[in-house]
């Protein structure tokens, strides 16, 4: 669910190390931390953006950038990946790495979660050996309160020295004294005399042979003490991205080379090589922070997730996680379908009511009949079922689906179906950006960048369109509504509606593993990785926040998407559907060619032109079906979901159209947005190309053998 319309760079710039300054005096500040400790919320209220922000770790896998302005100073915020290391293993850990080493920030803001404290400081520590210049803002201080954590913020600072200041991020006021202390660390010429990290003897040892080369080779330019340890580790990726920064290949530099190979020496002397080294580090590492924290933090009451552990045992529980997670999706869906029922006859009854008079117009003036047709008939009508069939259902589903999302549910869902994931060889992430698809795909496609295995998140690109989209959900709906539903809004019929979504859904995370299954002992064979998933804690919802952000930044900016392909779609159709050639109609021709092959998959030609004529958007694939029939039918008027089944049987459906139609519609290729992604994401038109191939080849096969084997029956 991370399509929002900054997220995905209207406002907010995705710009990995590319910082568009609008002044050469803008600041720029950096908001590290680990995942889900309130960076984005942080960000947000200091810029005034909406970055996406969810109770789940991982959502953030791109860097953001906003402005903000503070007295003197004018700043560029940048919300980076979560991380709890700069020890990259993921890529957007690296994302986070990168930046906070060659981004050159101006400061860094490492933002905690104040009740995990010891355990943030990982980071923080880490952070200081690169860069001085750093405040730690100590998150969710409202939490801490309601566990009995104290922290004392001045004895932490004391002991970090560098500013550390109490922070609850969703209450903007409280952030103003944080960036008076960024202000002041901008303006103080004074370095903060930060900690420095004591490592084992023979490490320090091996540093005092390294570092005085290194500080003279980088000139200051990198922290000399820090890149010492990382060529001692021989963390490759990391000296690879040094090497870009400084323009050189820095161990192929002689005088480097050999003060290296002696420092080495002096560790493989006492037996220090290799992982040995590596936990060495991190050990002293978390042992700092012990320190730090030992009269700092104050646990008044132990057990103070109590409540969270016994929901949990509950929620991912062997027997109750699986009927709780298929009843909360069956709820959301009877609540959305229910809901959406009554706004979407009062829209439909509305903008027909509108079409009637923009005829009424068209006649007063005397326009031509084509000039009608094309902007009333054509453009107008589409437009007028997209936005009246799509606009209530996104409206309830989204905030419902943030709802969980912010109390903390996904990554439950996620634990539940990890054990499936790993039959099929797969990551238990995939399930978060499963959840993510949910709205599009293509934002479920760059959320794919939370699995480390480059193999398992090719499986969870490739499979990610089986997940329905928002394009596709309401084509669902109405076809579910129109041919097995009925259309009186009774209680049985909407839970009966919401029942078979909820079917179409689960068929949709069948096919996932199946595909999953296939492809790992396939094409993308290996066992699977293992992965810390963190469970955290549950958080009260913003209702009010969650209502306004889902329906600005999700519903009206899809909608919007929808509208600008709807429009030109409705108006190629229409003359597709009236200009003749050889006494048919091009859309004729079409559809006839492409007849006899959909036949054999349930459909007709018309549906199937449909779906290749709804690449760039699934939105708009119902109301071209509707225009063709049209065009070449007898239903002028379409003010109801009995008159659009009336139209469709008209034109030869029976139920197993409509059904092999939702199989189709679930499983076929992605749109030309979510392909594009995929491009980007794997940079290779190979794994493109079988991410577009793979959903299709398995929906005409589905599709086939569904409808032959049910036309035996009928
Ligand atoms: P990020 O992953 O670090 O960017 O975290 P987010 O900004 O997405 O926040 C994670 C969750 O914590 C969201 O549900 C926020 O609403 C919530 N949150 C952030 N800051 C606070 C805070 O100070 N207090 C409380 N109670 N919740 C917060």
């Amino acid at each position: 669910m991370g399509l929002t319309n900054n997220s995905i760079g209207i406002k907010a710039v995705d710009s990995g190390l590319i910082i568009k300054k609008q002044t050469p005096h803008d600041k720029v500040v950096a908001l590290a931390g680990n995942p889900n400790v309130g960076k984005s919320t942080v960000f947000n209220n200091l810029t005034g953006l909406n970055q996406h922000t969810g109770n789940w770790p991982g959502k953030t896998v791109t860097n953001a950038q906003g402005y903000c302005t503070y007295k003197s100073n004018s700043y560029i915020l940048v919300d980076i990946p979560g991380t709890y290391s700069l020890m990259a293993h993921s890529a957007e850990e690296e994302v986070a790495r990168d930046f906070i080493c060659f981004g050159d920030p101006d400061a860094v803001i490492v933002v905690c979660d104040s009740t995990c404290l010891e355990r943030n400081l990982n980071l923080v520590l880490q952070t200081i050996e690169i860069t001085s210049n750093l405040v730690v803002c100590v998150n969710l201080m409202d939490e801490a309160k309601r566990k009995n954590i104290t922290i004392n913020l001045n004895k932490l600072s004391e002991r970090l020295g560098v500013p550390v200041i109490g922070t609850i991020a969703r209450k903007k006021k409280s952030l103003h004294r944080l960036m008076q202390e960024v202000d002041n660390l901008l303006n103080s010429r004074n370095k903060n005399k930060t900690v420095q990290i004591k490592y084992t003897a023979p490490i320090e040892d091996a540093l005092s042979v390294l570092e005085p080369v290194i500080r003279r080779k980088t000139q200051a330019r990198i922290n000399s003490r820090w890149l010492s340890l990382k060529l001692l580790d021989h963390d490759d990726t990391l000296i690879k991205a040094v090497n870009k920064y400084l323009k050189t290949n820095i161990i192929e530099d002689r005088e480097i080379a050999a003060k290296l190979a002696e420092a080495k020496k002096t560790l493989s002397d006492v037996g220090i090589t290799g992982e040995i080294l590596r936990d060495q580090i991190v050990s002293c590492i978390v042992k700092t922070a012990e320190t730090i924290c030992d009269g700092v933090v104050r646990y008044e009451n132990i057990d103070y997730d109590r409540r969270d552990r016994r929901i949990d045992r509950i929620l991912t529980n062997r027997w109750t996680g699986f009927p709780i997670m298929i009843g909360l999706l069956l709820l959301i869906f009877w609540i959305t379908i229910t809901g959406a029922n009554y706004p979407s006859q009062l829209l439909s009854d509305g903008l027909f009511w509108v079409q009637d008079r923009l005829t009424d117009v068209f006649r007063y003036f005397g326009a031509p009949d084509w000039l009608h047709g094309i902007l009333v008939l054509g453009v107008y009508r589409v437009l007028a079922w997209v936005v009246s069939v799509m606009l209530p259902p996104m409206a309830i589903f989204f905030p419902l689906f943030t709802l969980l999302e912010d109390l903390g549910y996904l990554p439950r869902v996620a634990f539940n179906l990890d054990k499936y994931f790993k039959k099929c060889c797969a990551c238990g992430k995939q399930a978060l950006t499963m959840c993510m698809g949910f709205g599009c795909n293509a934002a479920g496609i760059v959320g794919c960048r939370i699995i480390d295995s480059p193999r398992e998140r090719l499986i969870a690109m490739i499979t990610n369109n089986f997940v329905p989209c928002n394009g596709r959900f309401p084509t669902l709906i109405a076809i579910l509504t129109m041919f097995f539903v009925g259309f009186s809004a009774g209680p049985f019929q909407s839970v009966l509606s919401a029942a078979l979504l909820t079917c179409v859904i689960i068929l949709g995370v069948i096919m996932t593993f199946a595909v999953s299954r296939f492809l790992s002992k396939t094409i993308l064979k290996g066992v699977p990785s293992s992965f810390t998933l963190e469970l955290p804690p549950y958080r009260k919802p913003q209702i009010g926040k969650i209502i306004v952000r889902s329906i600005l930044d999700r519903t009206l900016f899809v909608l919007a998407r929808a509208v600008v392909v709807a429009a030109p779609a409705g108006l190629i159709i229409w003359v597709m559907a009236n200009v003749s050639v050889g006494g048919s109609t091009l859309l004729n021709h079409c559809s006839d060619f492409l007849d006899p092959f959909a036949k054999l998959l349930g459909m007709d030609g018309v549906i199937l032109l449909a779906f290749i004529l709804g690449l760039p958007a699934n939105e708009i694939v119902v109301p071209i079906i509707i225009m063709s029939y049209i065009a070449s039918g007898s239903i002028m008027k379409l003010d109801d979901l009995s008159a659009l089944k009336q139209l469709f049987v008209d034109n030869g459906w029976t139920w197993i159209t409509a059904v092999s139609t939702m199989l189709f519609s679930l499983m076929h290729w992605p749109c030309s947005t979510t392909c594009i992604t995929i491009k980007k994401e794997t940079r290779s038109l190979k794994w493109t190309a079988v991410s577009f191939l793979v959903p299709t080849v398995v929906g005409i096969a589905v599709c086939f053998v569904f409808a032959n084997t049910a036309r035996l029956f009928v």
